[in-house]
């Protein structure tokens, strides 16, 4: 049996004809940029997230230093995350000229570990960078908490979670703005990039708006800006995708869920921590070795099975070739953590289209790894 990782194609063929008329029609209106769609998607995705502003913006990298620059974030500021992200969080930050402060990540949910924010805070921090790592929200609250008292913006890296919650809070409630990203293998993917920001701030609406757009809000008036606009057909995709986001959401919970009662008495291997309360949305299902000397041949092992095994994310963001080492980028403490989760990770295929089979099948597979290698 193969399992492959994504399944975009098959997403694609059960809303085919949702998908292709929104794109039929956005063809037909002539209106291909900052036109009719775009807008509709906006409101759309605002009205879903429950915030007063969503822009449409060109990829998830843009709207995260789109926002820091709305922000008045730039060299000699510090932007506080944590290693173990998708290399482009830290990436957003050097876009702009800040500096990068690297501290740990929770051992259990692998998200940023709120109580070493403190010690990791000096005159130049302007904000925290928390992302929703695999899909599960960061310790919000305590991160606002932090954020408050030291007078920080927050922004939040969600080009993972888009649709996860804390029970207790929701993303964006006290924060500057929440960041997603739209590429087709994240939770709400169109059919190549796109990213958007929604804030309930209006000064970071009506700055991003002109910053994406040449720094125009007004025909043939500019200000110093970029272009960097999520098309219409881009929108006109995930308008159609974003009524179904709810029960892919679901979906994959439920095939979360069955990994892990089927891994339940694993010994070789970590399965994933989700917080009490916490909706995850499992935009990865990510378990550890417990020996990480062992990861590459589980990865191996899976794959020669016909299981499309990856790793999320096998070096941390400090262990990176072209790392800017001193001005941009410092560690504060250790960041062990980090890179166990780097040196253990392996994801195993998830996306709602799985069948049970499928799922079953790669339980099987790492059930017969582990047992080779308790
Ligand atoms: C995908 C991703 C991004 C970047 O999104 P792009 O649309 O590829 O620019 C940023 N942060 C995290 C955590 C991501 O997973």
């Amino acid at each position: 049996m193969k399992v492959e990782f994504y399944g975009h194609v098959r997403q694609y063929q059960n809303i085919k004809t949702e998908i292709d008329a929104n794109i039929n029609k956005v063809l037909m209106s002539g209106k291909y940029v900052m036109g009719p769609m775009l807008d509709q998607f906006e409101k759309e995705l605002a009205a879903y997230t429950g915030m007063k502003y969503a822009i449409g913006v060109g990829n998830g990298t843009d709207a995260l230093w789109l926002t820091m620059m709305a922000l008045g974030i730039g060299p000699g500021d510090e932007v506080i995350t944590h290693p173990n992200t998708f290399f482009a969080t830290a990436e957003a930050a050097w876009v702009v000229g800040a500096t990068v402060v690297f501290v740990d990540c929770d051992p259990k949910t692998k998200c940023i570990d709120p109580k070493l924010i403190a010690a990791a805070i000096t005159p130049r921090t302007k904000a925290i960078l928390p992302v929703h790592l695999y899909g599960q929200c960061a310790d919000m609250p305590a991160i606002w908490k932090i954020a408050e008292k030291h007078k920080l913006h927050v922004i939040e890296d969600n080009a993972q979670g888009i649709d996860a919650d804390g029970g207790a809070f929701k993303q964006g409630d006290r924060s500057a703005a929440v960041c997603t990203s739209f590429i087709i293998q994240k939770n709400l993917g169109c059919f190549g990039d796109g990213g958007a920001i929604y804030t309930n701030c209006p000064e970071i609406n009506a700055k991003v708006r002109k910053l994406r757009n040449h720094g125009s809000d007004k025909r043939d008036h500019h200000s110093f800006g970029f272009n960097s606009r999520l098309d219409d057909l881009q929108a006109g995709v995930l308008s159609a995708k974003l009524k179904h986001l709810r029960s892919y959401s679901d979906a994959r919970i439920k095939w979360a869920a069955r990994y892990t009662a089927g891994l339940k008495g694993v010994k070789a291997i970590t399965l994933p921590t989700v917080v009490p309360g916490y909706r995850h949305v499992f935009h990865l299902y990510v378990v550890e070795t417990k020996n990480p000397a062992k990861r590459d041949a589980m990865v191996k092992f899976l794959v020669d099975n016909g299981v499309d095994a990856k790793t999320h994310y096998s070096i941390a963001i400090h262990k990176q070739e072209g790392y800017p080492w001193g001005k941009q980028a410092r560690i504060a403490g250790s960041v062990a953590n980090a890179e166990y989760n780097a040196a253990a990770c392996v994801s195993l295929p998830m996306f709602p289209e799985l069948t049970a089979e499928e799922v079953d099948y790669t339980i099987a597979k790492v059930l017969e790894w582990d047992k080779a290698n308790a």
